[in-house]
């Protein structure tokens, strides 16, 4: 399980999916996050956003 922080309130969000679409510099990784107050949002991931 990978967990991030929440765009929207900066609460602990959940990585629930992930997929890959190309882009200008190569493949581009996206995931759908769930906050704990239940955001839901698409984003770039970026490894630096993980806080495993
Ligand atoms: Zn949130």
């Amino acid at each position: 399980m990978t967990f991030t922080s929440c765009p929207d309130c900066g609460e602990i969000a959940e990585v629930i999916d992930r997929f890959v679409l190309p882009s200008t510099d190569g493949p581009v990784e996206h995931v759908r996050t769930q906050c704990l107050r239940r955001h839901f949002y698409w984003c770039h991931w970026q490894m630096s956003d993980s806080i495993d």
